[in-house]
C-alpha cells in the first residue's frame, strides 16, 4: 500500500508554527484530498481540530514517527491551483516572507476558514444510473435549495461521501459553489404586484377616485409594467411606501419581499471604439502577438511609448485576440482611483467580461468577484497589484501599465515587486508580459537593454500630435525682479490667455493642504506630530494641522509653545493655497481642485473628472493624483508649479521620480488637434532631470542616471535590502539595530573588512525617524546578484527564526527586499 502524506499550513499567526506540517492521508481520503483543499486535521497536544490548507501531497516523508491523519476535507475543489501554490511558496522564499503571508495575496479575500462549501442538485431528472448511496444524497438534496456540504455530511453519515459527491458532479447531477456565508445570504426587496391582471384602468380609476392624483400616477405605471421594485418606482415617481400602501389597502397591488441576489457591481458601460491601429503600432502588436505563435522564450516585452502614442489601444487589441483564443488577460494599474479613463476603456470594449477589483469592494463583493474569476464567467481583470493574483485558469496575458509607479511595490508582507510577481506567474502558466510606460524605471529598462525584456518603442504621439513644450522658469529670477506669487509672470499669462481662448489649464503640486508647515519666526520651532515627529501640514479649510503620516489633527498654536511669542508664521504652499490663490488672481475662473482631501468621498473623484471632460472646469488644480491616464482633449496649458518638491527629497530615486513625474504630467497637455504647453517653475533649473524633461529625452535622462547608479552602487548594480527595526522604546530599538548589525557583519565573509561600510550602511535613525509612535532604525544592504541568496539565508537565521536569540521582544523588524523608497 503507497501512503500518501499532506503537507499542510495553518492559519494560526498567536505561536510559532509558520511552517508545513506533514499529516497521513488515509486510504479513504486518498484520492479526494488534493493540493490546495482544506482539511481538517488534528492540531497540537490537545488534538484540537483545526482547518488547514494542503499545499504539497508527497509520497514519503523522512518523519514518519507520530505523524496524525488528515480527519476530513472541506473542499471538493481545490480552493487555489498548483500555479498559484508554487507562485506563493516562491514569495516566500524571494521576500523572505512568513508561509501564512505569503499564501494570503492567492486565498481568497477574507478568511479562508470562513468559506463553505454549498451543494445543490442541478439535474432534478436524469437519475437512471445511479446507486443506492447517490440516490440517498439524491433525495437529501432534492426538496433543498442550496445545502452546506458539512450538514449533508453530518445528516447522512455515508461513508466515502467525498467520492461519491465527486461522481455525482462528475455525472452533472449536482453542482458545489463556495461562499463567504455560512447560509446563502437572503436578501430582499420590497416590490409591488398588481393583484387582479383582469381589471382595466377605468375599474382602477373608479376604485382610487378622483382626488387621489399620485395615486393614480402609481397605478398608471404598476398597470404598465405588472410588477415593480419599489426602489424603481420611487426614482421615476418620487413617491413614498405609505403611498403605495394605501392603494395596497384598497385592494389594487400586493407589496411583497423579493429576494435579490447580492448586489452586482454597477458598471456604467459606454461603449469604447475600436481603433486601426496605425502602422507602429500594428508593428509592435505582431511582434508580441508572434512571440505567442512562435513559443518563444522570449515573451516579456518593455513597450516604452511616449504619452498619448496609443500604447493602450495595443493592449485592448491584445486582450482581443486572447478573448478569440479562449485565455484570461490580466491588466494592471497603478491605483484604480487614478486611472479611470483606462478601466472605462477596457469596460467601454469588453463590458461584463471585465471584473475591476477597487480597493472599495466590501469583502462580501470582493469574494464576488474572486470567484467569477475562478470559475470563469469573467475574463478579464482589472485591478491594482494583487489582482496578479486573480484565480484565472488559463491564464495568456499580463499587462503592467505606468510600470514605473511606486504602487506596484507592495508596503506589506509579502513585500512583492509586482512586476517579479508577474515574471514568475507568465512562466508558470506559459503567458506573456507585457510592461508599459512613457518613462521606464531604471531597472526595467536596464533589463530591457540586458535582454531580460524584448524592448519595443512608439516614439510619435498618435495622429502626429506634438508633444507640448515645456518652458522651464527659473523661480530665482522671478525673486530678483520682485515678483513673490506663487505664478512667474509667464505662467500667469499663459493662463490668461488659456482662459480667454476658452482652453482647460492643469497645475500641477505634488504636496497638498495650505501651508506645509508653520513654525515660530522668533525661536525657529516647527511644529512637528508627536507621534511621527514629522512636521504638520496647515489645512485651511478645516483650520487644522494634520500629519499626512498618521492622520493626526490638532489646532494650530497661536503663541509658541516654547518661547511664548507671538510671531507663528505659515510656511510653504499646497494645493488648498493654490487653489485659494488662483482663484484671487481669476475670478473669473472655473476652478476645482482634485487630491487626497477633495476626493474622500466615493464618488467625487469621478464627478471632478466629469465636469472636467464636459468642459465645466477652466483650471484644475491636483497633486499626482492627476498626473496619470487622464486623457482631456482640450487641456492645452499644463503649470507645474515647484519641480523642486520630488526634487529635494533625500532618496536615490529622487531625480528619477522628478523625470517621470514632470514627463507624466506634461503629457496630459496637448492630446488635441491643437499643441500643448508646459510651464515647469523650479529654483533648480540646470538639474539633469528637468533638462531631460524639458527636452523629452528619456534615453540621456537614462544614460546619466544609470552611470551615477553604477558610481554610487545603487540598483540595478546591485540589490538594495532594507532592514528596518522599529518599536516604541528608542533606546531598545537602537540596540536591536546594533546587535543585528554585529551578527550581519560577523557571518558576512564575501565583503572585504575595508569595504564594510560601502556595503552595509548604518544601523542610524531612518529618515524618517519616528512614524506612528514607532522609532526607526535602518540598515541598508548592498548586495552583488551572486551573493544574495547566502545574505538571505543569513538575514533569516537573524532577523526570521531568531537562531541567535537576540532579546527583541519589543521590537520589530521588517526587511524589505529592493525598497523603493528608503525613507
Ligand atoms: P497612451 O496609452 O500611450 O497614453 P492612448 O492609448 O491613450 O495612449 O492613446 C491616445 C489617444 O489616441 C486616445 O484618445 C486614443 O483613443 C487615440 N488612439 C489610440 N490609437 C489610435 C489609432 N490607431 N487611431 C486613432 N486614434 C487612436
Ligand atoms: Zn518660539
Ligand atoms: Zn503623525
Amino acid at each position: 500500500m503507497n501512503i500518501k502524506y499532506a503537507q499542510i499550513i495553518v492559519n494560526n499567526r498567536s505561536s510559532q508554527v509558520d511552517r508545513p506540517y506533514t499529516y497521513i492521508i488515509d486510504e479513504e481520503l486518498k484520492d479526494i484530498v488534493k493540493e490546495g483543499m482544506r482539511v481538517v486535521i488534528p492540531f497540537g497536544r490537545g488534538n484540537k481540530l483545526i482547518k488547514g490548507i494542503v499545499i504539497k501531497i508527497i509520497g514519503n516523508t523522512p518523519y514518519k514517527n507520530g505523524l496524525k491523519k488528515v480527519v476530513d476535507v472541506l473542499d471538493d475543489k481545490p480552493l487555489i491551483s498548483k500555479k498559484l501554490i508554487d507562485l506563493s511558496i516562491w514569495m516566500k522564499e524571494y521576500y523572505l516572507s512568513s508561509y501564512l503571508d505569503a499564501f494570503q495575496p492567492v486565498l481568497p479575500p477574507g478568511d479562508f476558514k470562513e468559506i463553505n462549501t454549498f451543494i445543490e442538485l442541478v439535474d432534478k431528472k436524469n437519475h437512471d444510473n445511479v446507486n443506492e448511496e447517490e440516490a440517498k444524497i439524491i433525495s437529501y438534496l432534492g426538496n433543498k435549495e442550496k445545502t452546506l456540504l458539512e450538514y449533508c455530511k453530518k445528516d447522512l453519515r455515508i461513508n466515502n461521501i467525498n467520492k461519491i459527491l465527486n461522481d455525482l458532479e462528475f455525472k452533472g447531477i449536482i453542482e458545489t459553489t463556495i461562499d463567504v456565508k455560512t447560509t446563502v445570504e437572503k436578501r430582499t426587496e420590497k416590490w409591488i404586484q398588481i393583484l387582479d391582471t383582469n381589471l382595466s384602468l377605468l375599474d382602477i380609476y373608479n376604485n382610487i377616485g378622483t382626488r387621489a392624483t399620485k395615486q393614480r400616477e402609481i397605478m398608471e405605471y404598476i398597470f404598465d409594467t405588472q410588477d415593480i421594485s419599489f426602489k424603481e418606482l420611487s426614482k421615476k415617481l418620487n413617491t413614498t411606501l405609505s403611498t403605495v400602501r394605501e392603494v395596497e389597502k384598497k385592494g389594487l397591488v400586493k407589496i411583497y419581499d423579493k429576494e435579490i441576489n447580492r448586489e452586482p457591481i454597477k458598471k456604467d458601460i459606454k461603449y469604447y471604439k475600436k481603433h486601426d491601429l496605425s502602422l507602429s503600432q500594428k508593428n509592435i502588436f505582431n511582434k508580441i502577438m508572434n512571440s505567442i505563435e512562435k513559443q518563444s522564450e522570449r515573451n516579456k516585452f518593455l513597450l516604452h511609448g511616449v504619452t498619448g502614442s496609443g500604447k493602450t489601444e495595443i493592449y485592448l487589441q491584445l486582450v482581443e485576440e486572447m478573448l478569440k483564443s479562449g485565455k484570461d488577460s490580466i491588466i494592471l494599474v497603478p491605483e484604480i482611483s487614478l486611472t479611470p479613463q483606462t478601466i472605462d476603456r477596457f469596460v467601454g470594449r469588453f463590458g461584463d467580461l471585465v471584473a475591476v477589483l477597487h480597493s472599495r469592494l466590501s469583502y462580501g463583493e470582493r469574494f464576488d468577484e474572486w470567484r467569477k474569476i475562478r470559475e470563469g464567467k469573467v475574463k478579464i481583470v482589472v485591478g491594482a497589484r494583487s489582482a496578479v493574483f486573480a484565480p484565472f485558469k488559463n491564464l495568456g496575458i499580463i499587462i503592467i501599465d505606468e510600470e514605473h509607479e511606486a504602487t506596484y511595490k507592495s508596503s506589506q508582507s509579502p513585500k512583492y515587486n509586482t512586476i517579479e510577481v508577474a515574471e514568475k506567474r507568465v512562466e508558470l502558466e506559459n503567458g506573456i508580459l507585457v510592461l508599459g510606460s512613457a518613462t521606464p524605471s531604471l531597472e526595467t529598462y536596464y533589463e530591457s537593454l540586458n535582454g531580460r525584456f524584448t524592448l519595443l518603442e512608439l516614439n510619435e504621439r498618435v495622429n502626429n500630435y506634438k508633444l507640448p513644450e515645456v518652458v522651464v522658469v527659473d523661480m530665482r529670477d522671478e525673486l530678483n525682479k520682485g515678483n513673490k506669487s506663487i505664478f512667474s509672470t509667464e505662467l500667469h499669462n499663459a493662463i490668461d490667455e488659456n482662459l480667454k481662448k476658452g482652453k482647460q489649464t492643469i497645475l500641477f503640486l505634488n504636496r497638498r493642504g495650505f501651508s506645509t508647515f508653520i513654525s515660530c519666526r522668533n525661536c525657529g520651532y516647527v511644529v512637528k506630530c508627536n507621534n511621527c515627529d514629522i512636521s504638520m501640514t496647515y489645512h485651511r479649510n478645516i483650520h487644522k494641522l494634520r500629519c499626512h503620516y498618521c492622520g493626526l489633527s490638532i489646532n494650530p498654536p497661536n503663541i509658541c509653545p516654547v518661547c511664548k511669542s507671538e510671531y507663528i508664521r505659515y510656511f510653504g504652499i499646497g494645493t488648498e493655497k493654490v487653489e485659494e490663490i488662483t482663484r484671487e488672481f481669476f475670478p473669473q475662473a472655473r476652478i476645482e481642485r482634485m487630491d487626497m482631501d477633495t476626493t474622500s468621498k466615493k464618488g467625487s473623484h469621478e464627478k471632478i473628472l466629469g465636469n472636467m471632460k464636459d468642459g465645466n472646469i477652466d483650471i484644475l488644480i491636483g497633486t499626482q493624483m492627476i498626473s496619470k491616464g487622464l486623457d482631456f482633449k482640450n487641456v492645452t496649458l499644463v503649470g507645474i508649479i515647484a519641480a523642486d518638491v520630488t526634487l529635494n527629497l533625500p532618496d536615490f530615486r529622487a531625480p528619477e521620480k522628478t523625470f517621470q513625474l514632470v514627463t507624466q504630467v506634461a503629457g496630459r497637455a496637448g492630446r488635441g488637434e491643437e499643441s500643448g504647453k508646459v510651464i515647469l517653475q523650479t529654483y533648480d533649473p540646470e538639474h539633469y532631470s528637468i533638462n531631460f524633461s524639458k527636452a523629452h529625452d528619456y534615453k540621456r535622462f537614462y544614460t546619466t542616471e544609470i552611470s551615477l547608479r553604477k558610481e554610487f552602487l545603487y540598483p540595478p548594480f546591485l540589490s538594495l535590502i532594507s532592514l528596518l527595526i522599529y518599536g516604541e522604546n528608542n533606546n531598545k530599538v537602537a540596540t536591536a539595530a546594533n546587535e543585528v548589525y554585529n551578527l550581519i557583519i560577523k557571518d558576512i565573509n564575501w565583503i572585504e573588512k575595508d569595504n564594510i561600510d560601502k556595503y552595509i550602511i548604518g544601523p542610524y535613525p531612518a529618515p524618517l525617524e519616528k512614524i506612528k509612535n514607532n522609532y526607526r532604525w535602518q540598515i541598508l544592504i548592498k548586495s552583488k546578484e551572486e551573493n544574495l541568496n547566502i545574505l538571505k539565508s543569513l538575514l533569516k537565521r537573524v532577523c526570521i527564526e531568531n537562531q541567535y536569540k537576540l532579546k527583541i521582544d519589543d521590537v520589530k523588524i521588517s526587511i524589505d527586499i529592493d525598497p523603493n523608497s528608503i525613507l
